[in-house]
């Protein structure tokens, strides 16, 4: 095994239609009754738990009361999205199936790491044909923390397909936020300029690495493989 190669899954994989922040609004009214929107902060990068926290404190509820009930407010979301998963719309991004298929050929493990809840982000990835190779990763299900994410994964890894964390592990996000869990966790952060955040923007985020999009194959091999 080479190494192991994690992926943010929103705007890094795959973009994806909004039925995702309708669930949130729909886990709002149903579990807190409270009317929001998750377009009160800036989501970007941060885990599903984090964004349930954040604008619910914004909509002047405590910690506490969110924390004691948001396993519901997840389920609710859950099963919105299961419910309307035939009319989502997801746009697999530029050399994403190539790169999959040529990691998993080169015998590198690949995992997730995603702010998404795991049934959430398990349906958006089978949609596009891309659930085949994440056998495994730290999902926004799991932890408030996106740095005990990428942590949950790399253990996962050692535990489930006898991986050896050394200087060989590379985690790919679209956000200063998946900057910050990769070098908080000791992994090589890679910025693929995918999102909201130019590769100027993610460099400033500490990134090890950036890229426009994960479209040169050639290219991201080398950087994994230690060539660049
Ligand atoms: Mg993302």
């Amino acid at each position: 095994m080479k190494g192991l190669i994690l992926f943010d899954i929103d705007k890094t994989l795959i973009k994806c239609s909004t039925e995702y922040a309708t669930a949130f609004s729909k886990g709002f009214k149903k579990i807190y009754k409270i009317d929001s929107t998750i377009d009160i902060i800036n989501y970007q990068g941060m885990t599903d738990q984090q964004i349930i926290i954040e604008v619910l404190e914004k909509n002047g509820l405590k910690e506490s009361e969110i924390v004691s009930r948001i396993e519901e407010c997840m389920r609710v979301m859950v099963d919105y999205f299961d419910e309307v998963k035939d009319s989502v719309q997801i746009k697999v991004l530029q050399g994403v199936p190539e790169l999959l298929k040529k990691l998993e050929e080169q015998n590198f493990l690949i995992g997730l790491v995603t702010g998404n809840l795991e049934p959430i982000g398990r349906i958006k990835l089978e949609k596009v044909g891309l659930g085949k190779y994440f056998k495994f990763g730290g999902f926004g299900s799991d932890d408030v923390s996106r740095t005990k994410l990428v942590k949950l994964a790399i253990r996962r890894a050692e535990e489930n397909f006898g991986f050896e964390f050394d200087d060989n592990v590379f985690l790919f996000g679209d956000t200063p936020k998946d900057m910050e869990a990769g070098n908080g966790a000791g992994v090589v952060a890679v910025g693929v300029a995918t999102g909201e955040y130019s590769k100027g923007e993610l460099e400033d985020a500490d990134a090890g690495y950036v890229v426009d999009d994960l479209g040169d194959t050639e290219k991201i091999l080398d950087l994994v493989l230690g060539k660049e």
